[in-house]
């Protein structure tokens, strides 16, 4: 099943006005979040706190987010994955709370750190990644197992498709344009991934794979 092409359609949302927030349930404790302004998140309620896919893009849907992240659950989130540096995932970080694990391939750290990547004027300094991933890496948060795959070139030099192989879910930018039969605009063609694409197969395949569009 493929639930996040849907999602794509609301492109034009990234860069316009805010919408009312809406939570997606994926099953198993795994929710997309649409609406404010920007692009969508993720959220996955582990055993002991909250990891978050994506910030939006401004501080006020940024807080939007955490506000319905604290109705569905009272536990504490403790870690950000960004699917890539674009301004419509990460700028809302700036209304998270200080001192979280902020995950990301070590191409979206340094874009983050470049202020011509921050054209909003945002300040991040608090919510750079403080764990880089390069191409692949297991891992295991609050009892929840992921798989993050780097792909390159992709939609920017920095994606993560973030892939929770017990769940079948993944949660991805714009990489998977791929798929789509038409590009979502000319400044998003459809390239040719290098990498471990046997990887992108079983994240893409076998999961219902929601798109965190723009
Ligand atoms: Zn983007």
């Amino acid at each position: 099943m493929i639930v996040g092409l849907a999602a794509l359609a609301r492109l034009a949302n990234a860069q316009g006005q805010a919408t009312p927030m809406r939570v997606n349930s994926l099953g198993r404790d795994s929710y997309w979040i649409e609406g404010g302004v920007g692009s969508n998140a993720g959220v996955i309620i582990g055993k002991d706190g909250v990891i978050v896919i994506d910030a939006k893009q401004t501080p006020e849907s940024g807080r939007g987010l955490l506000a319905e992240v604290a109705k569905l659950t009272t536990k504490p989130m403790t870690h950000v994955i960004l699917t890539h540096s674009n301004l419509d995932h990460v700028d809302g970080l700036a209304s998270f709370p200080k001192g979280l694990t902020i995950i990301a391939q070590e191409n979206c750290k340094k874009q983050m750190e470049n202020p011509r990547s921050n054209p909003q004027n945002i300040d991040l300094r608090d919510y750079l990644p403080t764990k880089i991933v390069k191409e692949k890496v297991s891992l295991t948060i609050s009892g929840v197992r992921f798989e993050l795959l780097h792909f390159a070139p992709a939609h920017t030099s920095g994606d993560l498709i973030i892939h929770l192989p017990d769940q079948k879910i993944a949660f991805t930018d714009e990489t998977i344009v791929k798929f789509m039969k038409e590009p979502l605009s000319k400044d998003y063609p459809r390239r040719p991934l290098s990498g471990d694409l046997a990887a992108f197969d079983g994240a893409t395949r076998s999961a219902a794979l929601v798109a965190a569009p723009a």
